[in-house]
């Protein structure tokens, strides 16, 4: 096997366990979704208090991180500039970051409030765009939940980051970390 072959092959390996791997917790996203609702009921509530102080002009999103026993919320920024807006869930990560929450594994789950009223037009359901998912990929850990959370405080959907955010940049082993944990 040349060296080409062998990456085509690892990749394609690859990109065959991610695909098990969703169907797999397809299987039970059930339970685990009741799990979810269960467990992460209070971190669903600040986030809903994080969309509270969004400071914008049209889109309220609201977000809350829990690392460790902590949790930390937010709500998004806008500027009419648009070049330095703050998405909550990325302003979420830099406060708890800002506190000392350092260490990646502490890092439970995030959640993530779209919209101002439940309408089915409305988009409730995108578990963080893909620079909010490098900035939590970079800070947390793979299992760190997104949960999406209505503005009523249901939640309607949850996953582990791993599965959200599949070939990384980069391996979450080879991530260079920063300070010792303050949190
Ligand atoms: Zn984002």
């Amino acid at each position: 096997m040349t060296p080409i072959e062998a990456l085509v092959k690892k990749n394609r390996d690859l990109a065959f366990k991610h695909a098990t791997d969703w169907l797999n917790f397809h299987a039970g996203f059930e339970n685990y979704l009741n799990y979810i609702r269960k467990e992460y009921h209070e971190l669903a509530m600040h986030g809903i208090k994080g969309q509270g102080r969004a400071a914008t002009f049209k889109t309220r999103v609201g977000a809350a991180v829990q690392s460790g026993k902590k949790i930390y919320s937010s709500g998004n920024i806008e500027n009419l500039s648009r070049m330095e807006d703050e998405h909550a869930e990325a302003l979420v990560m830099k406060m708890a970051l800002m506190d000392g929450c350092t260490d990646p594994m502490e890092y439970r789950a995030l959640a993530l409030v779209y919209g101002e009223m439940v309408k089915e037009t409305d988009e409730h359901s995108f578990p963080a765009c893909n620079i909010c998912r490098q900035i939590i990929w970079e800070n947390a850990n793979p299992e760190t939940v997104i949960i999406n959370v209505v503005p009523t405080g249901e939640i309607v959907f949850a996953a582990p980051l791993r599965l959200l955010y599949p070939f990384p940049y980069p391996n979450f082993s080879s991530i260079p970390r920063r300070l010792p944990n303050k949190c």
